[in-house]
């Protein structure tokens, strides 16, 4: 099936599941107090917004200088930087990595990037013991699934749903709730933090002036997985930039504050190769620079800010299409309106042009950037691109012909309300599914109504 197919498919299903959809808007509903409380920390939030976007907009527009940069000054502080232009070569180079440190147990931090080159699954595919540390990330492990959310990977999963998961796998019993949950998953893995041989983590900052890694997160797991590993491999694409150490209070402050309605997150660590006078920590520190069809939206001069997205998802909490479909429906790694403006140059243009479609272009995505993207207005120019490529089916272009002419029809306008819905209901009917009400149609066409009254 295509995967525009399957697109419609899924969704048509996941929209009409109304437990689905209370549970996605609680969770948009709890962010946003959360979220308007962490902003007051800001006194002037609009001049901390325009700051981080001419920050990363820098960084776009100069990546390559910034890549160098930061590769020299991890190279000058004894660390290593390794680069793959796709999703096959950075798997290579990490498992070069784990041979070569002869890893065997591997316990993982949170990173989109090693979901979207299916990391995990290629590592145990070669027999290796890889171990998701973030909570949310192992539930939905366990689960066999892929993060819902770029923040929240299991925010689509009830209490009770996941008591009844890890039932089989823990000690975890079905009536637990979330604190009984967590201390459970706390004790599976304390051991498997302590016999690790390799750490490998995303980033979510890579600190160009520094050669350093900005890393947040609520749960410490990073650090301790960092506590007992000899190796630490950092996974991250090259858009992961920002200029200088100067600016990562901004950052890990803006990022808390639209990622999960903090101030700030529980431990906000700045990690770089082991200098001299440190005792502890990973003696080997390795930072794969990934690409994987990031130049390809760097050469796209009307959407490349896109690449200035900073993953705190704030994006998906406000959409209404994402409360409805959910995050796997979109089928990619980063979903929601970021990733439907972003799937199509990081993979195949064809493949994932529909996802630009899938959007009423309500601009609450635009709004509450905290980077200042212009993602509304980046769909409708994917839209364009699509539509100048000629990407677009001669059945479709056949359809919307038909309907241009006839809505143009004053005749067809002016016919009664039964013809007319006969009609439409005929033109929409494989798009508008079985589970949506069509509206009512007037009894009158406006025009109709202005003859009436004025006579005209
Ligand atoms: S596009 Fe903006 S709001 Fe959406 S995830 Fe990226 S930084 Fe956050």
């Amino acid at each position: 099936m295509r995967k525009a197919e399957q697109f419609i498919s899924d969704t048509e299903k996941i929209s009409t599941n109304k437990e689905h959809y209370s549970v996605m808007q609680a969770y948009g509903d709890r962010y946003m107090v959360s979220h308007q409380t962490a902003k007051k920390q800001f006194q002037n939030l609009n001049l901390a917004r325009e700051r981080a976007a001419y920050a990363k907009w820098k960084v776009t527009e100069n990546l390559d200088k910034y890549l160098i940069e930061f590769e020299s000054a991890i190279i000058r502080k004894g660390g290593k930087v390794l680069w793959a232009d796709d999703a096959q070569i950075a798997l290579q180079e990490i498992e070069g990595l784990v041979k070569k440190y002869n890893a065997q147990k591997i316990v993982k931090g949170k990173s989109m990037l090693s979901d979207e080159i299916g990391l995990n699954a290629y590592l145990r595919d070669k027999g290796y013991q890889v171990q998701e540390t973030d909570l949310g990330e192992y539930i939905i492990d366990e689960a066999g699934e892929r993060p819902y959310h770029m923040v929240m990977p299991a925010m689509h999963k009830k209490t009770a749903e996941i008591a009844y998961l890890l039932n089989e796998k823990t000690t975890t019993a079905l009536d637990a709730d979330a604190e009984h949950i967590t201390a459970d998953v706390r004790q599976t893995l304390r051991p498997v933090f302590t016999a690790a041989d390799m750490a490998i983590t995303g980033a979510n900052f890579l600190i160009a002036d520094s050669g350093l890694v900005g890393i947040t997160e609520n749960e410490g797991n990073i650090r301790l997985s960092l506590a007992f590993a000899k190796v630490h491999v950092v996974v991250a694409g090259i858009d992961k930039l920002i200029p200088s150490l100067a600016d990562i209070d901004l950052f890990f402050s803006l990022l808390a504050t639209y990622g999960t309605g903090q101030q700030l997150t529980g431990y906000n660590t700045v990690v770089g190769p082991k200098t001299s006078n440190e005792i502890d920590g990973p003696a080997e520190f390795i930072v794969l620079l990934v690409d994987n069809g990031r130049s390809n939206l760097l050469a796209q001069h009307d959407q490349r800010q896109a690449l200035g997205c900073i993953k705190c998802g704030a994006c998906h909490q406000v959409c209404p299409v994402f409360h409805q479909i959910g995050g796997h429906a979109y089928g990619v790694s980063t979903n929601g309106p970021i990733g439907a403006v972003t799937a199509q140059y990081l993979s195949n243009h064809d493949e994932h042009k529909h996802l630009s479609f899938a959007s009423p272009l309500c601009g609450k995505c635009t709004d509450i950037c905290p980077v200042k993207i212009d993602i509304h207005n980046h769909l409708t120019r994917n839209r364009r691109d699509t539509t100048q490529k000629n990407l677009i089916k001669n059945s479709e272009k056949l359809m919307w012909y038909s309907w241009k002419k006839f809505m143009l029809s004053r005749k067809n306008m002016n016919k009664g309300q039964t013809i007319k819905s006969l009609m439409i209901k005929g033109f929409f009917k494989s798009s508008w599914g079985n589970d949506r009400l069509f509206p009512t149609l007037a009894e009158k066409s406006f025009n109709q109504l202005w003859r009436e009254r004025f006579g005209q």
